[in-house]
């Protein structure tokens, strides 16, 4: 059966495959599906990156850890993203007193994370994807979608319509296939905004040495009112995003004046002015983005439609992983049609079932991780108990794995983690309580024997 020709029951051929929106996780899939023998076929509504067109107003660098180190490995593409990355062995942060605290992310070498500009990895994506053979289109905005059990119809903004037996939508948080696919379906669909916007900023490189432009380390700026991270870049460089509320005194609708940035920069981040003399500048010339949580079902209909990435379950990014999860859908997507290659309703269904439960989770933890990030790293018990964590799994390896360490540096499923997670805690506090019961004995039968 060729790809385009119909299929056994008089559809289009399921293999004839249209992914919309050339962002991460759709270059990826194209990529495996283009190696599976698919004709595969992407359309993006931005014009092309490697043309020289901007990206405004989306994050400009992202963390790679394990989930998408192994998806890019899985495609033969690691060596290439990485030549672009910068490697983040830690945590500096930067204390409102203006000290600076560091924890490393891990206890091995291997349990670092990388830092690599989101258009160079989308340029590593897309070269991989043209020479697999995949035709991509940009400029091709997806109006609309019409579902029939033989074939997928796309209608676009340019009036250009294209038939295809699968589509994978893969555009993003405010996916149109999405909300098409589910149309006149029952499905759920939550949707939630944190109250809380963000802007960009660029760091220039430090003098060698300087801790607090540390190359080599994510930097962390934990305040009242507000948060500064800021990853390396391979320049040495670092891409700084503050996160503020949206509304009130301190938010991004009041900060409309240099005045009133100035003020708010060096009463919340007052070592940030030093490293970045034109903070106000860029303040004010940056747009704000806004963050969202998406959690949907179903995520595919009849063998026909099927959604990855943001699409269907995009997180804050407090925990680093939206991009990683986006890339391991695709590994995931990837066996269940090795297991149902003939059958995409069997393969979709397998993969909804695999995946959503760990998607909500992650849902769940980038939520947590925002409040750990603004308020708890400047706690002296908080930190305490992320270095009593490492030393623990110094101590006992495979046995006591901090839940950072599992949701970054492994490939546990995100849900696992939590159980493994909650247990671990569950059985330090036993011992914590068994040790405090065990001392008031020794004491009391010491004051006894003392008598
Ligand atoms: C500030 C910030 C920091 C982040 N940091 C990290 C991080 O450090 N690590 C991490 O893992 N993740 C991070 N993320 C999350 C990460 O950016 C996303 O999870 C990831 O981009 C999702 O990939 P995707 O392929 O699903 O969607 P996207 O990469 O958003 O791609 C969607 C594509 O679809 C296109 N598109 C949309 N609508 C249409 C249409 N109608 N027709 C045609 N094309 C369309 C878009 O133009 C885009 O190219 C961060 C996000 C933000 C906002």
């Amino acid at each position: 059966m060729g790809a385009g020709s119909p299929d056994a029951s008089g559809g289009r051929d399921i293999r004839d495959v249209a992914v919309v929106g050339a962002g991460l996780s759709g270059c990826l899939m194209a990529v495996l599906l283009a190696r599976r023998g698919y004709r595969v076929r992407v359309f993006e509504r931005r014009p092309d990156p490697r043309l020289g067109a901007g990206d405004e107003g989306r994050s400009i660098n992202l963390g790679l850890s394990q989930r998408g180190i192994n998806a890019l490995r899985h495609a033969g593409l690691l060596d290439r993203v990485l030549a672009h990355a910068a490697p983040m062995r830690g945590r500096v942060v930067h204390l409102p007193d203006g000290d600076l605290g560091y924890h490393p992310y891990g206890t091995s070498d291997d349990q670092i994370l990388r830092s690599v500009l989101r258009h160079d990895l989308n340029v590593v994506l897309l070269d991989a994807a043209e020479s697999a053979g995949v035709a991509l289109r940009f400029d091709a905005r997806l109006a609309d979608l019409d579902k029939a059990d033989g074939a997928v119809t796309l209608r676009f903004e340019d009036g250009a319509v294209v038939e295809a037996g699968t589509v994978i939508g893969a555009d993003g948080a405010f996916s149109t296939v999405r909300a098409r696919m589910q149309r006149g379906e029952p499905a759920d669909y939550h949707q939630e905004f944190l109250p809380w916007g963000y802007k960009e900023l660029s760091i220039a490189a430090g003098a060698p040495g300087d801790r607090r432009a540390d190359p080599e380390s994510l930097h962390v700026w934990p305040a009242d009112g507000g948060l500064v991270v800021a990853h390396p870049n391979a320049d040495r460089s670092l891409t700084g995003t503050i996160f503020l509320p949206l509304t009130g005194p301190g938010g991004f609708d009041a900060l409309r004046t240099p005045d009133a940035v100035r003020a708010m920069i060096t009463a919340r981040f007052p070592d940030l002015t030093g490293l970045v003399p034109d903070v106000v500048e860029q303040f004010l010339s940056q747009p704000t983005g806004h963050l969202v949580t998406v959690r949907t079902a179903p995520w595919h209909w009849r063998g026909r439609v099927v959604l990855l990435g943001d699409a269907c379950h995009a997180v804050y990014p407090f925990y680093g992983q939206g991009m990683n999860s986006a890339f391991e859908d695709c590994v995931i997507l990837d066996g269940c049609l090795d297991r149902n290659a003939a059958d995409h309703a069997a393969a979709f269904a397998e993969y909804q079932a695999i995946r959503k439960a760990d998607t909500d989770v992650l849902a769940d933890l980038s939520a947590a991780n925002f409040v750990e990030l603004r308020d708890r790293l400047s706690s002296p018990l908080f930190l305490a108990r992320k270095k009593a964590d490492l030393a623990l799994n110094r101590l006992l390896g495979r046995r006591w794995v901090p839940l950072y360490t599992m949701i970054s540096h492994t490939t546990t499923p995100y849900a696992e983690a939590l159980r493994r997670s909650r247990r671990q805690n569950a059985t330090l506090a036993w011992l914590a309580c068994a040790t405090a019961a065990a001392g008031t004995l020794l004491i009391h039968r010491l004051s006894r024997q003392g008598k």
